[in-house]
């Protein structure tokens, strides 16, 4: 009976169906493809099936039909990537398309780190539902925000009263949809503050089953000492803890991995839920008041400027800058290139070094300290550092736990000097350590950038391939993925993400943003219902 009425509708349906006569519809039938599902398994041949937003089905030889086919012979079929470590803050509108992070099959990003983000998380996640990205947002609750809303640049302990302002801001954001706490403890007013505070912050995010990240006080000389910070917070407030884009800065550090992954490692045997997270790149990228000593910055540009006019201060700043450059075994500031200098456009991309020279000054470490210092008396710059070593980026990047991070934002096409990261980060990895030097395979990296992140950020239904997830969806090619952005031509979409897929929307065809922006707000687990 029942294949008597397939027969009947049988010349009202479709070719493909009659060749299947009992095949599902579906929005979108991925075919053929190599399925890498995000659990760090081999890959095999197969078929997913998309409806309604879901990943419907999942397997060998699915018998779907799709509104939309996708033939997938040849390439590979994984979850849509999840980059841990963005800073998408106030560049949301600016292109909403976020076309850097989807042709670099990302489609998750978690900002508001290094304890730079909004404090009222509830109007965030609001704002970023009505704008419609092409990417689904969850964000971190930023401490130095958090201090600043209640204490502004104060360089000193917090009074119990102000302690207790700050961690009604941080319970509320928890209860609104942040997925955790992020410090950056090298910036200002996070430099300024110690531990305990921050244990008491991140109880409580503890309490809703949020997480700790951090950019470290150190990362360089001081690095055990930082790792240490972290890891004593994890064990005192029993919060889980990921360290931010884990690196060793300075040449004289470099090699040292051989001594903090292990720490790592350890601290996870000790019971303290760590993991960290890096981008695959020599160079750091952040304010190029990172050289200026933290007691400087204090207070607001005013209160700096005043500070850098003072003759015996001066002296002082340049001083430890001096000694600095010579603990890096350097003689000029070569290393530190001006990535966006608002007061002159002209230097963006430029050495310090450079810059010194083209403003016909003394070709001397002394005249490039005192151009920095110029720099930071007219507002600062954004600047790339290139200080770290290929060993200890393999190093890092063999350790299991270890997530991959952009560390960036949205990127505007062609403007200003910025770090490659923001372009090529998963391509990278990919391309020059997966396929080109074998540090890790093909079906690790990506369960580093889907399922490690979704387990650890708690994206419950994200970063697997499985029916009934959402479906976040990545095809690319193995052999042609490849970051072509730079550090002299940054602006360089990724190759080889033919199909990027959103909440069962199609993102991206044959490499090309469709203009899709079906992104969602990600709400972390302390969402009040
Ligand atoms: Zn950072």
């Amino acid at each position: 009976m029942k294949s008597a009425l397939v027969l009947f509708f049988l010349p009202l349906t479709l070719l493909a169906q009659q060749q299947n006569p009992i095949a599902i519809e579906c929005d979108i039938f991925i075919r053929n493809g190599k399925i890498i599902d995000g659990s760090g398994n081999s890959w095999y041949y197969g078929d997913v099936a998309v409806e309604n937003g879901k990943i419907a089905a999942v397997g060998r030889q699915l018998n779907y039909v799709g509104k939309k086919t996708i033939d997938a012979t040849g390439l590979i079929v994984a979850p849509g990537f999840i980059d841990v470590h963005t800073h998408l803050e106030d560049d949301e509108s600016k292109d909403p398309n976020a076309t850097n992070f989807i042709l670099d099959g990302v489609t998750t990003c978690i900002t508001g780190n290094c304890g730079a983000s909004n404090t009222d998380i509830g109007k965030y996640l609001r704002f970023i539902d009505s704008l419609k990205l092409s990417i689904n947002v969850a964000t971190l609750i930023g401490h130095n925000d958090v201090r600043k809303q209640v204490m502004g640049r104060a360089n000193r302990d917090a009074t119990t009263s102000e302690l207790e302002q700050m961690k009604n801001i941080v319970d509320t954001a928890m209860r609104e949809g942040a997925v955790g706490l992020s410090t950056g403890l090298i910036y200002i007013p996070g430099t300024y503050t110690k531990t305990p505070e921050i244990v008491e912050l991140a109880k409580v995010v503890a309490k809703y089953n949020g997480v700790y990240t951090t950019h470290m006080r150190d990362e360089g000389d001081s690095v055990t000492y930082a790792i240490n910070e972290a890891l004593t917070i994890g064990r005192e407030a029993k919060i889980p803890v990921e360290i931010s884009h884990f690196k060793l800065s300075g040449q004289q550090n470099w090699g040292r991995s051989k001594e903090t992954v292990p720490m790592i490692a350890a601290a996870r045997k000790e019971g303290i839920e760590v993991t960290i997270d890096q981008y695959p790149y020599t160079a750091s990228s952040t304010s190029i008041s990172t050289l200026i000593p933290d007691e400087i910055l204090a207070d607001g540009q005013d209160s700096i400027n005043a500070r850098l006019d003072d003759p015996e201060t001066r002296k002082y700043v340049i001083h430890s800058m001096l000694e600095r450059l010579k603990k890096r075994k350097l003689k000029h500031f070569s290393y530190a290139v001006v990535a966006f200098y608002k007061f002159d456009t002209t230097f963006n991309g430029k050495s310090i070094e450079q810059i010194n020279r083209m403003k016909g000054n003394k070709h001397s470490k002394q005249k490039e300290a005192e151009t920095i210092i110029d720099i930071m008396k007219h507002g600062g710059a954004s600047a790339i550092f290139h200080g770290m070593s290929e060993e200890d980026i393999k190093r890092i990047m063999q350790y299991p736990f270890n997530m991959f991070a952009s560390d960036a934002s949205i990127r505007e096409f062609g403007k200003n000097m910025p770090h490659p990261r923001g372009y090529g980060t998963n391509a990278r990895v990919l391309a020059e350590y997966v396929r080109d030097q074998h540090v890790i395979s093909l079906e690790e990296a990506i369960r580093r950038m889907t399922s490690l992140p979704a387990q650890k950020f708690q994206l419950h239904d994200r970063g697997l391939l499985r029916e009934g997830f959402a479906a976040d969806i990545v095809i690319f090619d193995e052999n042609k993925v490849q970051d072509v952005s730079t550090y002299d031509h940054p602006h360089a979409y990724s190759r080889g993400f033919q199909y990027v897929i959103v909440n069962g929307v199609l993102t991206a065809e044959n490499e090309k943003h469709t203009g899709a922006r079906a992104g969602l707000a990600l709400y972390g687990p302390g969402l009040s219902k």
